[in-house]
């Protein structure tokens, strides 16, 4: 993009999809791509037909099933009558309105924000939009991606534009190498726990530096599936030879000459040297541990070597919510976050379900075996990634430890389905919100962690530090 004045990807993108300013000061943007799932598409569908509409741009426009789908058999009819009612409304209305359904039966299905990157339809440059607040996961790819609710969804089914503020810019750069044992998922913790659950309202976070130009796309879709848990709506990854060589050969990618074409394009859109910000931020990876959270939202979060801490210790407005934390977890302030039994293991969700994933765990599964008394579950994002783990006998590698391999799905991400916590289970889970009842329990407790750490405690029955098992 030839521009004399250097700019950021988030303003370049913004600016290619306006369609024009509106007089309340927002935009309206195009939007490239609109991502839909059982959960807040059927409202949509409704308000369509009740006005009389169509999709707009049916080419745009891709469902799956992820939310409520069971993972422990997938056969039909669900056994949840509210389940299966959901699943045959999608069937219906993507049937209806010619939008393309990757169901069970394609080979394709699986958690939203893990098709969209694996068929190549997530891609530079775009603007993304879709009804889960995980939409940011697709900005690896140097997208605008972002969450929508149900009226939107409906808005971009009829029109494909939103009506929306352009979002501020911080950059967050982390510098050097991350040391072994130290994940994506524990580099977004710790952002989330400097900068605050609500630090990037009204930012979009821009990931650079050498620790994110070494990590590989799906380490960068981990990292951006978690803005929004820091407030972000929207994070991105600038594209580069990564972004390029993951897209080459996907199904919905460009082929040949086009894809040469899409590159110099793609290239064009990242963020210039010397591009402005609205703010700047640098951490050292290197001193950056296996990283957990201890409390109810994802910036409590400790390095695995810490203590709980004492509400005295937090700022004066912190402090209500770190004694309301403190009471829901059942901790005592001061005690090593180490060593806390866990019920539950649960290495799934949008946030660490891919390939890559499920290798790591793999690898610390295979030293040992599930302890007494613990669930131990592994979901695969998608069937794709099923297959291929079974291609590379990673099933065979978590039974023999005593996991349960299951279907894909959101399972107990949400627990909209049958895979909840129990009372006052504490899990130690891959995915990415630790709320009060988030894995379908009231009580229950969530300890958010890598793969790598959730198979560790898995097999310890324990909160461990995974550096000294691997
Ligand atoms: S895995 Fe969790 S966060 Fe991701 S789309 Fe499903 S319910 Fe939402």
């Amino acid at each position: 993009m030839a521009s004399d004045t250097p700019q950021n990807l988030l303003n370049k993108v913004w600016d290619v999809h306006t369609v024009r300013e509106l007089p309340s000061g927002q935009t309206q943007l195009f939007i490239g791509l609109h991502l839909i799932h059982e959960v807040t598409s059927p409202q949509a569908f409704a308000g369509l037909r009740e006005k009389g509409l169509e999709v707009r741009f049916k080419d745009r426009t891709f469902a799956t099933v992820d939310h409520i789908i069971p993972t422990e058999s997938q056969a039909r009819p669900f056994a949840d009558p509210m389940a299966e009612a959901m699943m045959v409304e999608l069937e219906r209305n993507t049937a209806e309105t010619g939008v393309r359904y990757f169901g069970p039966d394609t080979g394709q299905q699986g958690i939203v924000h893990v098709i969209g990157p694996e068929l190549g339809l997530t891609q530079p440059g775009m603007t993304i939009a879709c009804g889960d607040s995980h939409t940011s996961t697709h900005g690896a790819f140097g997208a605008v991606a972002f969450g929508i609710g149900t009226s939107q969804v409906r808005d971009v089914l009829a029109t494909q534009c939103l009506a929306l503020a352009r979002p501020k810019v911080r950059r967050i750069e982390v510098t050097g190498d991350l040391a072994a044992g130290v994940y994506a998922k524990d580099v977004i913790l710790e952002i989330i726990r400097l900068l605050g659950a609500k630090g990037g309202i009204g930012y979009a976070y821009e990931y650079a530096g050498a620790v994110f130009d070494a990590m590989t796309l799906e380490e960068r879709m981990t990292v951006c599936n978690m803005s929004i848990e820091g407030g972000a709506r929207v994070g991105y990854v600038n594209p580069d030879e990564t972004t390029f060589e993951y897209l080459r050969g996907r199904p919905y990618a460009p082929e040949g000459e086009a894809f040469d074409r899409a590159v110099s394009w793609w290239k064009s859109i990242a963020s210039d040297p010397g591009a402005p910000y609205d703010d700047r931020i640098e951490i050292a990876g290197g001193e950056i541990a296996p990283t957990l959270t201890w409390g109810i939202n994802p910036g409590q979060a400790l390095a695995v070597d810490q203590r709980i801490p004492h509400p005295s210790e937090v700022p004066e407005d912190d402090r209500a919510f770190v004694e309301e934390a403190i009471t829901h977890m059942g901790f005592r302030a001061g005690e090593p976050i180490a060593g806390t039994k866990i019920d539950v293991a649960f290495v799934g969700s949008c946030t660490n379900s891919r390939i890559s994933d499920l290798r790591e765990a793999a690898r610390v599964a295979q030293t040992g075996q599930v302890a007494a008394g613990v669930r131990a579950l592994v979901v695969p994002g998608s069937q794709q990634v099923q297959k291929q783990a079974e291609d590379e006998g990673l099933p065979e590698i978590f039974r023999a430890a005593g996991f349960q391999w299951r279907e894909p799905g959101c399972s107990m991400c949400l627990a909209m389905n049958p895979d909840k916590l129990l009372g006052r289970e504490i899990c130690a889970s891959s995915s990415n919100r630790n709320f009060k009842g988030r894995q379908g329990s009231p009580d229950g407790r969530t300890l958010l962690m890598s793969p790598a750490m959730v198979a560790a405690a898995a097999l310890a029955g324990e909160v461990v530090d995974v550096r000294e098992v691997l």
